[in-house]
C-alpha cells in the first residue's frame, strides 16, 4: 500500500482569489506561513482553490468505497471488470479485501472535511488507518493544512456519531484541542 499526494495548484491560487474578492490586484509569489494558517482556520472559499491529487495504491476495495461517499472529491478508481482487465479474477471470485488503486482530486476544504469523520474512532478501522496516512503525507508538504485535520469532537467537544466513539472523554483530549487550537 502506497499513498502520493502531489499539489495541482499553488498557494498563489488561493491568494489571487482572496485577493479578486478585495479588488487587488493580482500577485505573482506565495503568500507567507501566517497568511496560509489565517485562511486555513477561517475555510474561506479560496482555500478551496488549493488542489490535491491524492494517489492510493492497493487499497482494499471496501476502503475506495467508503472513500466515494465524500461527494466533493473526484474519485478515479481501477477497473476491477475481468473483460477489460484479462487480469482481474471473475467477478463471482472478486473479494471487497482485493486491492484497487483510487485516486481523489479534491481541494484542501475537503480534505479537513473528511478529516472530521474518518479521523474519528468510530471510521472503519483500515479506512481510519488508512486516512491517518494521508495526512501524515500531507504533513511533508502541506505541515499548516495537515495540522488543521481533526476529527469532529475538535470542533464540537463531544463525538457526533450515534455512538460516540468516546474520543472527548478522555484525559488527554483537551490537551490535544488545546495543541490544536496553538497551532493554528
Ligand atoms: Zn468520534
Amino acid at each position: 500500500m502506497k499513498i502520493e499526494i502531489t499539489k495541482v495548484t499553488s498557494w498563489t491560487d488561493v491568494l489571487n482569489a482572496a485577493r479578486f474578492t478585495q479588488r487587488l490586484p493580482l500577485k505573482s509569489g506565495e503568500p507567507s506561513v501566517k497568511w496560509k494558517k489565517k485562511i486555513i482556520k477561517a475555510e474561506h472559499s479560496p482555500l478551496r482553490c488549493l488542489m490535491f491529487n491524492i494517489d492510493f495504491y492497493d487499497i482494499p476495495y471496501y476502503v475506495s468505497v467508503h472513500l466515494v461517499r465524500h461527494v466533493h472529491a473526484q474519485p478515479f478508481v481501477s477497473t476491477s471488470r475481468p473483460d477489460i482487465d484479462g487480469h482481474q479474477p471473475s467477478r463471482e471470485e472478486q473479494r471487497k479485501t482485493d486491492p484497487v488503486n483510487m485516486r481523489l482530486f479534491l481541494n484542501a476544504q475537503e480534505i479537513i472535511n473528511i478529516s472530521k469523520v474518518r479521523l474519528c474512532n468510530k471510521a472503519e478501522a483500515k479506512t481510519k488507518i488508512i486516512w491517518r496516512q494521508v495526512i501524515e503525507e500531507l504533513r511533508k508538504i502541506e505541515p499548516e493544512l495537515a495540522n488543521a485535520c481533526k476529527p469532529s469532537c475538535f470542533y464540537r467537544g463531544f463525538c457526533p456519531e450515534i455512538k460516540s466513539c468516546g474520543l472527548a472523554d478522555t484525559e488527554t483530549f483537551s490537551l490535544a484541542v488545546n495543541d490544536y487550537i496553538n497551532s493554528l
